[in-house]
């Protein structure tokens, strides 16, 4: 089974446009196919695939949180001094209270209380669940609780979760729709994959934060395309951001998308834009990159 990451250095480039359209293009021409959303932050694979039916949901319990005993604090205000991320308040009767949303469950409070009156306890930092597609494959997608952190731990086990039900199932290739950005959960997307298909837009923002990401996939060592999309409103920026894809990144071009109303609309209508419309440019390009795509890596 081999292993494609959709990531973009920033986000609204239209990663998961590319990752639902491939993964339908893929399944409606034989290839046995499983995904996975490894946006935690903003899920949003499954409603670009029209939602889907749960399978199966589990709690994951990956974040660390201080929990202060009031019967046995003395008020003695050191677990105050000593939190890193200011987690440690005082209370109206002069006791030390954990504010759960700011603290990172370090446990520098516990070692300097002098009574033993804090404990640092496992709280659950999201849920995982596995839809069924009306395509008829699966997606695992996971939800990241408010205020909490500890992203690229769900993102892993998102992963474990999807290459294992994958793997079961006999697939062939599993798309992941990773966050945008460079930080912990798309390096734990990234992580052991075969193909990473970083999508941009013709903007100086984009091409910084695809500079950024190009560091990330060549410190793992993954061979890499890019995908332009949103392109026609500026030849010029196009065919400079071209040149340094290929020449100053070393990435090869897998295709370009041009700005499209019909996106919008297949977005509106939680259904990928191959389905949605299959003679608008959009589809037609995302049908020419999922072809590429599926001579380099399947
Ligand atoms: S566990 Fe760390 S972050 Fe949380 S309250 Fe204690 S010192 Fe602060
Ligand atoms: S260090 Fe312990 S005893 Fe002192 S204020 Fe904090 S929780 Fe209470």
């Amino acid at each position: 089974m081999r292993e494609l990451v959709v990531c973009s250095g920033k986000g609204g480039v239209g990663k998961t446009t590319v990752a639902s359209s491939l993964a339908v293009f893929f399944a409606t021409h034989g290839v046995k196919v499983f995904t996975a959303d490894a946006d935690v932050d903003a899920p949003d694979l499954l409603l670009a695939l029209g939602g889907g039916k749960t399978l199966f949901s589990t709690e994951v319990e990956a974040s660390k949180k201080a929990e202060v005993d009031p019967e046995k604090c003395i008020g003695c205000g050191r677990c105050l001094s000593v939190c890193p991320f200011g987690a440690m308040v005082k209370g109206e009767d002069g006791k030390a209270v954990a504010v759960s949303m700011m603290c990172e469950g370090c446990g520098t409070c516990k070692l300097v209380c002098p009574v033993g009156a804090i404990a640092v306890k496992k709280t659950p930092t999201g849920t995982i669940t596995v839809e069924e597609t009306k395509y008829g494959f699966e997606c695992v997608t996971g939800k990241l609780r408010l205020g909490e952190h500890n992203s690229g731990h769900l993102v892993a086990s998102i992963k474990n979760i999807a290459r294992r039900k994958a793997q079961d199932r006999g697939s062939d290739v599993l798309i992941i729709d990773a966050a945008p950005g460079i930080g912990c959960p798309v390096i734990a997307s990234v992580t052991g994959a075969d193909y990473v298909i970083a999508v941009t837009e013709p903007t100086p923002t984009a091409m910084r934060n695809l500079e950024r990401l190009s560091r990330v996939v060549k410190h793992f060592g993954i061979p890499a395309g890019v995908v332009i999309n949103m392109c026609g409103h500026s030849k010029d920026f196009e065919a400079i951001l071209k040149d340094w894809v290929t020449q100053e990144l070393g990435f090869q071009i897998l295709g370009e998308i041009p700005v499209d109303y019909n996106v919008v609309q297949a977005l509106v209508q939680m259904t990928p834009v191959v389905e949605f419309n299959s003679d608008a440019a959009a589809s037609k390009s995302l049908v020419r990159i999922a072809e590429r795509v599926g001579r380099l890596v399947l």
